[in-house]
């Protein structure tokens, strides 16, 4: 297996590298490690730099690249700022709703992400019982007699939980047990009646 990174790839890193000297002194690491908050200046600058866009499907004006490339492009971030930064939990976002949204949700999130740098949403999927093990989640639907739906669970690890108006959560259909492979992905507006 060759190692080697491609030429479009070894410039992919140098322009994060330059993206960083520019976008992310020191001074501004420290005060996003002491505040939590990573300016919205910041995430705008990401997406105008292209980067946000990256692995985006191009009919939503994306830049599709593959997972390799994306993972190489993180790590050149994380590596030049010493930054666990947000950025990536958002493009996760974009590429769930890309993939699984309908038309109107898919129009929505990409427009305000490019406008914004931030997707409407956060990801609701890990809980305190089911990290890496997803099969051992419990959190579950339940259609009622009137045709809604009751979702019932606890979520952990919300990056941006506080802030996004929406969440995606992911949640077994009808049925909690380890056995049941049915999942469904359900957009939760943050204020909804019993979220805490
Ligand atoms: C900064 C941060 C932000 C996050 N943001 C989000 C978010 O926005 N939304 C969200 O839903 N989640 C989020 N997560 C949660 C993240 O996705 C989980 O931490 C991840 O799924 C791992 O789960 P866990 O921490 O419970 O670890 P575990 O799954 O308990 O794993 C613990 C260790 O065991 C190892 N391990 C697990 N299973 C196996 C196996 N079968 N064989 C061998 N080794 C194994 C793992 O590699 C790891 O070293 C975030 C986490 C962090 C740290």
């Amino acid at each position: 297996m060759d190692f080697r990174f491609t030429d479009e790839q070894e410039l992919l890193v140098e322009s994060i590298e330059e993206f960083v000297a520019r976008n992310m002194p020191e001074e501004l690491i420290n005060e996003m490690y002491e505040t939590g908050v990573v300016p919205d200046a910041l995430s705008k600058a990401w997406m105008d730099a292209g980067f946000g866009l990256m692995g985006v499907p191009e009919e939503y004006g994306g830049t599709p690249c593959d997972n390799l490339t994306l993972g190489i492009m993180y790590e050149a971030l994380y590596e030049a700022s010493a930054c666990f930064s947000p950025f990536c939990s958002n493009v996760l976002a974009m590429f769930d709703v890309c993939a699984m949204g309908t038309e109107e949700q898919i129009k929505k999130c990409v427009q305000v992400y490019t406008e914004t740098g931030e997707p409407p949403f956060c990801l609701a999927i890990t809980e305190p019982g089911a990290g890496s093990d997803n099969k051992g989640m419990t959190s579950y639907t339940k259609k009622q007699d009137d045709g809604t739906f009751v979702l019932n669970g606890s979520k952990s690890f919300v990056t941006n939980g506080e802030d996004f108006p929406e969440m995606f959560v992911i949640a077994k259909d009808e049925d909690p047990a380890r056995e049941n492979k049915s999942f469904s992905l359900w957009i939760v507006p943050i204020d909804a009646l019993g979220v805490s």
